[in-house]
């Protein structure tokens, strides 16, 4: 089974990024690019955790798994409130990321989005 993203995904993903114009043949290309690598990377992320909850569940082990997904900040003790999956556009891998809210907060204003800049 391809973990890859069909011709009707990609462009239903290409209209959700820009809905009120039209993009240009090279951002297009480029998104497209992006895109093809990953979706794979998310969705092998969430068959591998769908995977560990079943073997979680046969082990008895479901409510300390969970407690455990649930964890706390990536930066401090507090519980997360915000759950980011990182993708490395260039290798595709991706990486869980949990932040409490004011380290979410922190998280949002360090990283000015780079695609909708005016
Ligand atoms: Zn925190």
């Amino acid at each position: 089974m391809s973990d890859e993203p069909t011709e009707d995904e990609l462009n239903r993903l290409l209209r959700a990024v820009a809905p009120s114009r039209e993009l240009s043949a090279h951002e297009s290309r480029q998104l497209r690019e992006v895109l093809t690598k990953v979706v794979p990377a998310v969705r092998a992320v969430m068959r591998k955790q769908a995977a560990a909850i079943e073997e979680a569940a046969r082990d008895g082990k479901l409510w300390e798994f969970l407690e455990q997904l649930r964890g706390k900040c990536a930066k401090c003790d507090q519980p997360p409130v915000l759950h980011i999956t990182e993708v490395n556009s260039g290798t595709g891998e991706a990486t869980n990321i949990h932040l409490c809210e004011e380290h979410a907060r922190e998280y949002r204003d360090d990283r000015p989005s780079g695609t909708s800049r005016p």
